[in-house]
């Protein structure tokens, strides 16, 4: 088994992924060097014909489901046995980078390909995925097509949700299917033996302790706050201080309170006000109601509980002289990957000398949902600064390849 695990992870060709990394780029192309390639506009559309295309010349079928998910397939021994899935996403934020979620499909397709050429035989199949609209930027919300095949929302629900121009999902899905090859449709759902997606970091941390990959434990829980704080409109100049209900002085101070009440000496937790809306929003004018959002995140859930649980108290207890609201709008627990697909990618990574080390992520992944359906697990690469959705996102050729090995090893093990 050593040696073959050794000619998967050899036959793995670096230039040839980069090359696939450069050409994807070249689809939704901004002239910052960055890519805009939102979920089913015709630059996705175009990228989605690429990847049949270079599956196609590599002889392996293709096939897209309900919410327009694209598997790419190598056959196994064994007539009906799950497959095993790999894969991320190929579409993008409007200002994003090269590598978010076009690496874990093109890293699956090299895998795939490496133990293609390699002439390993498997008794699964293995499956590379590209998940539709993972970035929810067009349409919300995100791991749309992950959610879909998973069962986490509703197929229905999800293809009647509108972009900024009204445009429908399904409208914008059967466009994208029609300027594309023929596929053959298969179910939502079905049946998988397990899934490993590869990913680049999102963040700072392996570039920082200089391992080539993360063995990734967990994706962080988030809960989402919605406030409001409700106070009077008055005139600027002739209101005095004493007697106004200032929803602005109000909102400022709870912040500050809840930062205090966030603090995290270990600095594991999330904790990031991202919207602040004031209105009228008039200078001189005493403002009349803030709205602002919170979003926690933490991988112990009972951590995240805990927290929340804090943030709401904080804010109810927050009454004079304005009213404040608090809604939680959104409850996504950790998720914690399989312990043994864990393992096998630690093992895999030591067996090539490649420096290693478990990490939590901090941010979504279509794996959330794939851990409900199977044992999951993921890889990271590190990326330049850990700076990822920009287009200053960047990553070592030498680092994807090395994912890719590791990658193509751990499939191979589960599939063989
Ligand atoms: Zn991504």
């Amino acid at each position: 088994v050593s040696a073959r695990l050794r000619q998967a992870a050899a036959a793995v060709d670096e230039a040839r992924l980069w090359n696939r990394h450069v050409e994807m780029a070249r689809h939704g192309a901004r002239d910052d060097g960055g890519v805009n390639r939102q979920a089913l506009s015709p630059e996705d559309a175009a990228a989605r014909r690429l990847l049949v295309s270079w599956a196609t010349e590599a002889g392996f079928a293709c096939a897209t489901d309900p919410i327009g998910n694209l598997f790419v397939r190598r056959e196994g021994r064994e007539l009906g046995a799950a497959p095993v899935l790999s894969g991320s996403h190929l579409d993008s934020q409007p200002a994003g980078g090269r590598f978010d979620g076009v690496y874990g499909v093109l890293a699956g397709l090299e895998a795939l390909q490496a133990i293609d050429e390699a002439e390993l035989a498997t008794r699964r199949p293995i499956e590379v995925v590209a998940w539709c609209n993972e970035e929810g930027s067009r349409f919300a919300p995100g791991a749309m097509g992950s959610a879909a095949f998973a069962g986490a929302q509703p197929l229905s629900t999800l293809l009647d949700i509108r972009d900024r121009e009204g445009t429908r999902v399904e409208d914008a899905l059967a466009a994208t299917l029609a300027a594309g090859p023929p596929l053959r449709q298969r179910p939502l759902g079905f049946p998988l033996a397990a899934y490993v997606e590869a990913h680049i970091e999102q963040g700072p941390v392996l570039e920082a302790e200089g391992r080539t990959v993360g063995v990734v434990t967990a994706i962080q829980g988030a809960r989402w706050f919605a406030v409001e704080v409700h106070g009077s409109a008055a005139h600027a100049g002739t209101t005095p201080l004493r007697s106004r209900r200032d929803a602005l002085r109000s909102a400022v101070s709870l912040v500050t309170r809840l930062e205090e009440a966030m603090d995290d000496p270990t600095d594991t937790l999330r904790f990031t006000v991202g919207r602040f809306e004031v209105s009228p929003n008039s200078p001189n004018t005493v403002p009349e109601r803030v709205a602002f959002s919170i979003d926690l995140r933490h991988p112990d859930p009972r951590v995240l509980d805990e927290r929340a649980r804090a943030v709401a108290a904080l804010c109810r207890a927050s009454r004079q002289p304005c009213e404040v609201e608090v809604r939680e709008v959104l409850d996504l627990p950790p998720v914690q990957f399989d312990e043994t697909i864990v393992e096998l990618i630690e093992r895999s990574a030591a067996t090539l000398g490649l420096p290693n080390m478990r990490l939590p992520s901090g941010a979504f992944h279509d794996a959330m949902h794939l851990a409900r359906l199977c044992p999951a697990g993921m890889v990271f690469i590190p990326c330049a600064g850990g700076v990822s959705h920009s287009p200053r996102e960047s990553a070592r050729s030498s680092d994807l390849a090395a994912g890719a090995r590791v990658l193509g090893q751990v499939l191979f093990e589960l599939a063989r």
